[in-house]
């Protein structure tokens, strides 16, 4: 029986697995990620999705790690409705102006949608339009403006756990770009300006530490372009993640307000001094749903998911490997045998369930996250292939012979290292080590290939050719408003230019890239669209050359004011 059961039934390895790879066709390797890992499921609405339990867990955890930090600093939690007015949406133009193709309008009521054409026609219009909120500005702002009366009403520091809905008209991809995605939306209002400011950065500051510490993923802390800031906002700080096919992600914003927004709302308070009536200022700050599709981009390879341990929902597995009876050997004995290991598989699930476990950083003890895969309809190698496929850093194997030595194999999903000799004893001490290893492991990986994507330019001639190697550019930049047009103007045009190069040179690769959606279709090098800025790097960064009254900007050749970084982005 045993030995019936350790072998393949027909086609059964291949009903699992993937077939698209990284360096290849990466939309398709991404999604097969998404769904061999059971991360999302597709409905009939183009951009919505099911966020699956694996994933969930890992937007749980983003949770809770952000949630800590924020409630030290004395943010409280309140929740308000998803709706906004015409009216109050309409109040500040140049945020409407930012969000109005994106926002989705609440048509009419009833059970039917209202058709103007038939005044007969079943459903009612709403007296008013209502939107359903892209972000909460317009919605929290009016109410802020009852209760705040002097200054010893602020600061007000809120955030609330939400969805919103932007109807993105770009191309959707699962968690990076979904039209309606979970958020936090953090929003506070302060006295003064520099309060307003310094709150930013400690927000951006925390949202590094949640990709870094958490997710793994190294980000770039900066601020962006007047072009590509927050609309009605003064000053938008991002931290921007690079995706291994060449393209960066603004992964989440800090923004500082300043009183922008309490203009229009009539957020005053009374100072100290009894005389003063001043506008509050404010901050808003957003991180979603996407930074789950962030991590798993970043980590995962051509057998599926990879997860950074601390947000993995199954961190270890246990797959028992059964013993093959010979031939002329009583099948009882080896049903018994196999009857022990899995038992033992189960024990050792067990005990590391139980045993604490520190993640270091978040300073917190944790219960490993183990289970035993003792299914008797599924071969070890079935096994190994799943869990692969779903991300579980750490597979132990217990086969017979390790049985009789009281040991293990370890098997690292990270590096595909097996550590053979690993006594049971031992289990509870060797596996979170081994789990914060790999926690590190992914970080330095990745850092790495961050490190590397980034190439210094001062020259525009230079620009294309490293984009065209899946770079981002940084670039000394006069920063004036109407070259970030030009800019995205020139790449674009380069970008057709390398094209045709290619599709002269190499007619199949460019004949698939040109039948499917564009550029991301086949394994060439180039991508295009459009490089835009990402972010202006801070003075403190240490990724920044020295800014001189001779650095020149790559594009104008005017006086530089800042060091940028330029790429293709989601
Ligand atoms: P914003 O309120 O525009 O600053 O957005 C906050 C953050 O939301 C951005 O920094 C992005 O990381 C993320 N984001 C924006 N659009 C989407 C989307 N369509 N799907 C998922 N995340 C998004």
């Amino acid at each position: 029986k045993a030995a019936t059961s350790a072998a393949a039934a027909p086609g059964q390895e291949s009903t699992l697995g993937m077939t698209a790879t990284k360096d290849g066709n990466y939309p398709e390797w991404f999604q097969q990620v998404c769904r061999g890992a059971e991360l999302i499921e597709y409905t009939d609405v183009s951009g919505c999705y099911v966020i699956r339990a694996r994933a969930t867990y890992v937007w749980k955890r983003v949770q809770r790690f952000f949630t800590d930090l924020i409630e030290e600093k004395g943010v409280v939690e309140e929740l308000y409705p998803m709706f906004v007015s015409s009216a109050a949406l309409h109040k500040e133009a140049h945020h409407l102006e930012g969000f109005a193709p994106e926002v989705a309008w609440l048509g009419s009521t009833g059970p039917e949608p209202f058709d103007p054409e038939k005044p007969d026609g079943k459903g009612k219009p709403l007296k008013e339009c209502i939107a359903l909120r892209p972000t909460s500005e317009t919605i929290m702002y009016p109410q802020w403006a009852k209760w705040v009366r002097s200054h010893r009403d602020l600061p007000i520091k809120i955030n609330q756990w939400c969805n919103v809905v932007r109807w993105e008209f770009k191309q959707p991809t699962p968690f990076i770009r979904t039209r309606e995605f979970y958020w936090q939306e953090g929003h506070t209002a302060h006295a003064t300006d520099k309060e307003a400011e310094d709150w930013m950065w400690m927000i951006l500051d925390f949202y590094r530490r949640v990709y870094e510490e958490l997710l793994a993923v190294p980000v770039v802390p900066g601020v962006k372009s007047e072009g590509e800031k927050f609309p009605g906002g003064k000053i938008t700080s991002t931290v921007e993640a690079y995706m291994p096919n060449g393209r960066a992600v603004q992964a989440a914003t800090s923004h500082h307000l300043g009183d922008n927004f309490s203009k229009i709302y009539e957020i005053v308070f009374d100072a100290a001094d009894g005389v003063t009536r001043s506008f509050v200022h404010q901050t808003s700050w957003g991180l979603t749903t996407r930074s789950v599709g962030v991590a798993v981009m970043v980590h995962s390879d051509d057998k599926g998911l990879v997860l950074p341990p601390k947000v993995a929902m199954g961190q270890v597995v246990l797959i028992p490997i059964p013993y093959q009876s010979k031939s002329g050997e009583n099948p009882a004995e080896a049903a018994k045998r196999n009857e022990e290991i899995r038992d033992k598989c189960e024990r050792l699930a067990a005990e590391l369930k139980r045993a604490d476990y520190f993640e270091g950083d978040s300073n917190k003890y944790w219960k490993i996250r183990a289970y035993a895969d003792t299914r008797q309809d599924k071969t070890p190698g079935w096994k190994y292939n799943e869990w692969e496929l779903k991300g579980v850093p750490v597979r132990i194997e217990l086969g017979p012979k390790d049985y009789d030595k009281q040991e293990v194999v370890l098997v690292r999903r990270d590096t595909g290292e097996k550590i053979k000799g690993v006594k049971w004893t031992d289990l509870t001490a060797r596996v979170p080590a081994l789990l914060r290893e790999i926690q590190d492991n992914l970080f330095v990986q990745a850092k790495k290939k961050l490190d590397d994507a980034i190439v210094k330019v001062t020259k525009w001639e230079e620009v294309t050719p490293a984009l065209n190697q899946r770079k981002i550019v940084l670039a000394p930049w006069c920063q004036e408003e109407e070259t970030e047009d030009e800019i995205k103007k020139r790449t674009t045009e380069e970008a057709a230019q390398t094209l045709a190069n290619e599709q002269a040179t190499q007619p199949a690769a460019a004949a698939a890239a040109a039948a499917g959606e564009g550029e991301e279709e086949y394994a060439a090098p180039a991508l295009t669209g459009a490089a835009k800025p990402l972010c202006i790097l801070t003075d403190d960064d240490p990724r920044r050359p020295p800014l001189t009254e001779d650095t020149k900007c790559f594009l104008t050749g005017k006086a530089a004011r800042c060091w940028a970084l330029f790429g293709r982005s989601y």
